[in-house]
């Protein structure tokens, strides 16, 4: 099984994976994870990641999809997996396909978590001071909020237009987010044969 969760900045896409992978048995692959890993390496690569990420930025889609496309070679991923912050432009839906098809395999789900703007700050500011991310500043979100409108919103339209999109709600508790993507996954480990 593979799904895509898709999300503006805050609307608990971490969260959720986590949820999500436990009860399918599949793995998660969360592009800003594998980017927070590199940028611990005191090489040239980890800090022009840094910048990006620091200044609200997207990571050019070549090095992003050099990094999904080892980390989907990986043993773990065969049986499945939860993409988390990718695909993020419409460049990097394209590749996906693209490598999907090489493969053989099939997009089963893409989930777009929903939430008002107003709402994301919010929640992004407060997880500011508990998990002190280096992109939770007020004008890093701003910035984050505009490039996902951006380059990531159009995704909706291209998901839509293949028949894979459900959207959710992200308001609510983590239980009640859980059930409705649950809900809108068919909720059971089952359709692509993978
Ligand atoms: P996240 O943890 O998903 O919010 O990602 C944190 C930051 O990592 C983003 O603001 C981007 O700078 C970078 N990033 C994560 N995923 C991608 C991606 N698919 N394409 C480009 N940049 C990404």
């Amino acid at each position: 099984m593979i799904i895509v969760l898709l999300g503006p900045p805050g609307a608990g896409k971490g969260t959720q994976s986590k949820q999500l992978v436990k009860h399918f048995g599949i793995r998660h692959l969360s592009t800003g994870d594998m980017l927070r890993e590199v940028r611990q390496q005191n090489t040239p690569l980890a800090m022009e990641i840094a910048e990006y990420i620091d200044s609200g930025r997207l990571v050019p889609d070549d090095l992003i999809m050099k990094l999904v496309e080892n980390r989907l070679a990986q043993p773990d991923c065969q049986h499945g997996c939860l993409l988390d912050g990718v695909p993020r432009t419409l460049a990097q839906a394209r590749i996906l396909d693209d490598l999907f098809r090489r493969c053989g395999w099939v997009l089963d789900h893409v989930i777009a978590l929903d939430a008002s703007p107003a709402d994301l700050v919010d929640r992004l500011l407060g997880r500011a001071k508990v998990e002190g991310r280096t992109d939770d500043t007020p004008e890093t979100i701003q910035r984050r909020m505009e490039v996902y409108e951006r380059e990531t919103a159009p995704l909706l339209d291209y998901y839509c237009g293949k028949g894979l999109l459900r959207k959710v709600s992200a308001m609510g508790t983590l239980e009640e987010v859980s059930r409705r993507i649950l809900a809108a996954t068919g909720g059971e480990p089952q359709g692509s044969g993978r």
